[in-house]
């Protein structure tokens, strides 16, 4: 069976990392969407209202899984048997850091990341804009998944 995690830190939850996975869907059987949770990263978005926002995009699907982790991703990876880290590219500039985290990964677990273009139409689409339209009362509802509903982070 082909697992994999998709990792990410969703502050929040996009429709660009809802494409993601859906595409992700075509190539493996299982996706577990890990929410990377550092009490020392400061996020908009609570844990438990980025997950119930994940939630809300797969409600019945049911080969993707949300779970939260605060471990390295490659320990994370592992002890949820996953072969394959997913990933998503907009622009040259994800680029250099998307290569740095695969090559480590590979190196220290041997876990091959699978990174997928953006579809162009979500190429603008990105957490740290929908926070900032947030913070000036914008509304983010073609920012999100079809059927989620925003839960205001206060
Ligand atoms: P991180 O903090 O690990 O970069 P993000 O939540 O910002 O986590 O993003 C998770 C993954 O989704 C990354 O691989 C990122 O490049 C990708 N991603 C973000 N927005 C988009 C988008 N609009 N289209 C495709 N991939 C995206």
């Amino acid at each position: 069976m082909r697992k994999a995690i998709f990792p990410g830190t969703f502050d929040p939850f996009t429709v660009g990392h809802f494409s993601i996975v859906e595409r992700g869907l075509t190539l493996f059987d299982e996706i577990i969407i890990a929410i990377g949770h550092n009490q020392s990263k400061k996020t908009l978005f609570p844990i438990a209202a980025r997950m119930d926002m994940i939630r809300q995009a797969f409600e019945g699907y049911g080969r993707v899984a949300v779970r939260q982790y605060d471990s390295l991703t490659i320990d994370f990876a592992q002890s949820v048997g996953a072969g394959f880290i997913l990933r998503g590219l907009r622009t040259v500039g994800d680029f250099e850091y998307e290569k740095t985290i695969a090559d480590t990964h590979r190196a220290i677990g041997g876990v091959e990341t699978v990174i997928l273009f953006t579809e162009s139409r979500y190429a603008h689409i990105s957490s740290t804009v929908a926070r900032d339209l947030i913070r000036f009362g914008k509304d983010i509802s073609d920012f999100l998944p079809p059927d989620v509903k925003m839960i205001p982070p206060k």
